[in-house]
């Protein structure tokens, strides 16, 4: 498919069917912030139970965790954001129009000028003050990312959830950056939500886990669908490394406006828990238990973002096809990601019985499945706009149903149609959901 509108189709496509709209629209919108809608919400809620799930209730060695926005000012400090989390920013002498450095060569994207300002230090941080006073001391900041919530909680949970080395902790949660140029969609925005992992290991087993990290999370995306062609991973270059990193690869998705970032893994060595350890003056080591030795573990963390894994899976699901005349557009979700996973449709709405047993159908196969109910349009009509929201399977009541007890169950994908018992109905959907891979 042309990649050339691909993104305005998905951004109309999302706002004409309820995932996502700009915020704050009616007063003009806020372009750096975007509305999850009613599927927006329960996509972005199927991502993120999707990673909890495998992330966290998969595996023996994960926590959980969710630290609240606010933290204490000391901890920016500690963590190197007050001083150094800061992008270059120039401006363009002829059109006025602000750029991160990094993203513009020496000739101005917006007008073509090749005359910039000095580049100058821009803190991606948001102030704001706690309490009833505005001043220095009340100064705090909204997170700009979620990982410093772990590491200053590190000793609480090596204390009470008795964890030995390695194991990690996982948390989801907002995160504020005040971006220079956010842009493209839900890709790059000022409030996002994060889905960070902090792996702490012993120090000499910390390459080993930074490799199965990486392919652990590459995995991931594969396994809910994302298209192998479309999915890649960039390892650093030494120089755009942190200082204290050793090691840092993006698992990057080929987006419609070319390969971006998706989520970062990183091998952080030492730095933060010797840095909060510093600043707090508390014993952040962990204590082998069997050998009684101290000492600082190292940390893998893989850091990714919702909203961009959401972008991700949107437009890898996208799908136009002819069908007869007409463009049958469908959005190819894997069956854990699908916000709706049945849709049940009476064929006669003015029909009381029918409409009895469609409800009740509707009702029953709620328990299992997420399931709407919709007659507000002829059954062509629909169809259409159950593929365009990516719902697995239409269930039809119609006038036979009343006297056949069975009813048409239509497959997503293939479009083909089975004809079911209705007491059965549960079941066959249950046993299609469990051999479908996708
Ligand atoms: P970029 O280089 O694109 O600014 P980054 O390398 O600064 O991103 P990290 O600090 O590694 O990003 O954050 C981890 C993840 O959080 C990113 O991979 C991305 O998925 C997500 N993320 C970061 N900034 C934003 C943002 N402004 N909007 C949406 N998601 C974001």
């Amino acid at each position: 498919m042309s990649q050339d509108n691909l993104m305005e189709k998905i951004v109309s496509l999302c706002k004409r069917r309820g995932f996502i709209f700009q915020s704050s629209e009616i007063y003009g919108g806020l372009g750096s912030v975007w509305d999850y809608g009613p599927l927006g919400v329960e996509l972005k809620r199927n991502v993120k139970d999707a990673w909890w799930k495998a992330m966290v209730h998969g595996r023996d060695d994960m926590v959980g965790l969710d630290a609240g926005i606010l933290m204490h000012p000391k901890t920016w400090k500690a963590s190197g954001h007050t001083e150094n989390f800061s992008d270059i920013l120039v401006d363009c002498k002829t059109c006025k129009k602000r750029f991160r450095k990094d993203h513009v060569g020496d000739t101005c994207p917006e007008c073509g000028a090749k005359d910039f300002t000095e580049g100058r230090a821009f803190n991606l941080m948001m102030k704001t003050y706690l309490g009833a006073v505005e001043d220095e001391n009340s100064l705090s900041y909204l997170r700009p990312e979620t990982a410093q919530g772990i590491f200053v909680n590190f000793a609480n949970v090596v204390d009470t959830m008795h964890k030995r080395l390695p194991f990690g902790v996982a948390q989801i949660g907002k995160s504020f950056r005040n971006e220079i140029t956010p842009g493209n969609f839900v890709f790059r925005t000022r409030e996002f939500e994060q889905m960070e992992i902090e792996y702490f290991t012993q120090p000499e087993d910390a390459d080993k886990m930074y490799e199965e990290w990486i392919a652990e999370r590459y995995r991931w995306y594969l396994d809910l669908g994302i298209k192998k062609e479309t999915l890649r991973l960039r390892p650093h270059a030494q120089d755009e490394l942190a200082h204290y990193a050793k090691g840092c690869t993006d698992i990057e998705y080929l987006f419609p406006f070319g390969w971006s970032e998706l989520e970062g893994i990183a091998n952080r060595t030492d730095y933060d828990l010797k840095q909060h350890a510093k600043h707090s003056g508390k014993n952040l080591q962990y204590k082998d238990p069997v050998s009684g030795q101290e000492f600082y573990p190292f940390i893998i963390e893989p850091s990714g973002g919702v909203d961009r894994a959401t972008l991700a899976f949107l437009t890898d699901a996208y799908c136009e096809e002819q069908v007869n005349d007409a463009t049958r557009v469908v959005l190819k979700f894997s069956k854990h990601l699908a916000p709706i996973k049945v849709a049940v449709l009476p064929l006669l709405k003015k029909n009381a019985e029918l409409v009895t047993m469609a409800r009740r159908l509707k009702g029953d196969l709620s328990k299992i499945f997420t399931t709407v109910y919709d007659d507000t349009a002829s059954i062509g009509k629909l169809y259409r706009r159950q593929d365009e929201v990516g719902t697995f399977f239409c269930v039809t009541v119609d006038v036979d149903s009343l006297t056949d007890h069975q009813v048409t169950v239509r497959h997503r994908d293939t479009m083909k149609q089975d004809r079911i018992s209705i007491e059965h109905v549960k079941e066959y959907l249950g046993q299609q959901f469990s051999t479908n891979n996708s």
